[in-house]
């Protein structure tokens, strides 16, 4: 019988998580929690119920539809008791706007092949493939690996989009099945870790040696959040990890910082701890990856949103109020 597994989303015609055009599948569950997290919905293992306003008609279908009477819409928003809730979805099916869903689908593994192997031609004719992703695709390691492997089987590129932080069985297990590894290094130093991730970098470190030994492609990710792991020796230590123990390196990717996920954070009612932080400027993603080509790693690239005023736009707002002068 085919393994079952969560799944919040599938993303088709994605270019940012490995090589050509790409379905990426976010898997349920992390283990980490950093302060800086896009995926909000991903975090628990188990499927929760979300609404969004900006869908909502409020007709108050889902509340008569509701069986266990969790769901309130109050003029401060929809109120959902989620000690009452059972994700039966009800509400979902109730709602005629798709303005209350249930995230985490249940999927079994070969459905899920299935599903995926639709947008083959896509890959084909890209030399794309498939993107495991979360969440944390090892949280489900059964899962991931019988999805990965199924997906080989046809011939389609899968990598491995991974926090690293697993047991050395899972990540020992899965990666016979994968044909790229990005892999996130975020903070080399073990306390912050720890305090930005709440889990220990010890266990991140051990498994890049495991994925160094492996000799299969890695692309090593950092995200860069302001005053967290932006700070110039993050990037040295990082870059020199990469020197030093991991030669199938094929490129380091910096990410830069952004607030998109701000609004999601309020369907959990939850306040995005980031929301007053500022992005990062061009010039500092530069400096960033400078420093990273300085230590040695040969592929650096950054991307992601930045402030507008860049340098030269400053200067040539300068100009420009000195001609007005
Ligand atoms: S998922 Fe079921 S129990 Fe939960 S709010 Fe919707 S209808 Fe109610
Ligand atoms: S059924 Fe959908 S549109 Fe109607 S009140 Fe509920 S969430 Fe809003």
């Amino acid at each position: 019988m085919s393994t079952t597994g969560f799944v919040t989303n599938i993303q088709r015609c994605s270019t940012e998580d490995g090589p050509g055009i790409r379905t990426t599948v976010f898997f349920k569950g992390c283990p980490l929690k950093c302060l800086w997290c896009h995926n909000i919905e991903a975090i628990a293992p188990d499927p929760t119920v979300v609404w969004y306003s900006v869908k909502c008609i409020g007709d108050q279908a889902c509340v008569r539809a509701c069986p266990e009477s969790a769901l309130e819409l109050t003029p401060d928003g929809m109120r959902i008791d989620r000690n009452l809730c059972k994700v039966c979805g009800e509400c979902e099916e109730a709602c005629p706007t798709g303005a209350i869903k249930v995230m985490g689908n249940l999927w079994t593994a070969g459905d899920l092949v299935q599903e995926l192997l639709r947008d083959k031609v896509f890959f084909n004719t890209s030399n794309g493939g498939v993107t495991l992703s979360g969440g944390e695709a090892t949280y489900q390691p059964a899962f991931a690996i019988e999805v990965a492997s199924g997906l080989q089987k046809d011939g389609v590129h899968v990598a491995l989009d991974t926090c690293g932080y697993c047991s050395e069985k899972v990540i020992r297990g899965i990666l016979p099945h994968v044909d790229l590894i990005l892999y996130d290094l975020k903070v080399m130093d073990p306390a912050k870790h720890k305090e930005y991730t709440g889990v220990s970098l010890d266990r991140v470190l051990a498994n890049a040696h495991i994925v160094a030994k492996s000799g299969k492609p890695v692309w090593i990710r950092t995200p860069v959040i302001p005053e967290h792991t932006d700070d110039e020796q993050n990037i040295r230590s990082i870059a020199r990890f990469i020197v030093e123990n991991m030669p199938n390196v094929e490129r380091y990717d910096l990410l830069a910082f952004n607030k998109m996920c701000t609004e999601k954070y309020a369907l959990f009612d939850m306040v995005y701890p980031l929301k007053d932080a500022d992005l990062m400027t061009q010039e500092t993603m530069e400096r960033l990856a400078g420093i990273a080509r300085e230590e040695g790693v040969s592929n650096v690239a950054w991307s992601g949103m930045t402030k507008h005023l860049t340098r030269e736009m400053k200067a040539s707002e300068q100009e420009v109020r000195s001609c007005g002068d």
